[in-house]
């Protein structure tokens, strides 16, 4: 398996509109634009930052993962996300090491990249996500 870099840190915030004004006003980022993932029931905002990303997410429902994340810790960062190489061989190896994956094979998130979650309960607590851009 081959990481390739962070590529973003995704942040669960009540409102990205809120929020935005801080990442983007106060640390000037550049903020572009927002995206709804509806099957996540989640809308993203991306900010680039050299060479990775902050992803702010907000929940479009009460049920949603970022909702449900809020509820039991708060606004923060929610998950980490490496880019890699090649997503469907790095989940093969890591599910051949033992590691419990919440997504068995990729899904389609924010921006086309095929993402994939591992499970916190073997990553000391942290949601790690596996991202793999064209
Ligand atoms: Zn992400």
């Amino acid at each position: 398996m081959k990481i390739l870099k962070i590529d973003h840190l995704g942040i669960a915030v009540n409102s990205i509109d809120q929020a935005r004004s801080f990442w983007s006003d106060v640390l000037g980022l550049p903020f572009e634009g927002d995206e709804t993932v509806a099957e996540q029931k989640v809308t993203t905002a991306f900010f680039p930052v050299g060479e990775s990303e902050v992803e702010l997410l907000e929940s479009t429902a009460p049920d949603g993962p970022v909702a449900k994340y809020i509820d039991k810790r708060g606004q923060g960062i929610q998950h980490v996300a490496f880019r890699v190489e090649n997503i469907d061989g790095a989940l093969a190896e890591l599910k051949a090491k033992g590691v419990r994956l919440i997504d068995e094979t990729p899904r389609i998130g924010a921006g086309g990249a095929r993402i994939a979650f591992l499970h916190p309960k073997d990553t000391q607590g942290v949601l790690v996500e596996l991202c793999e851009r064209q």
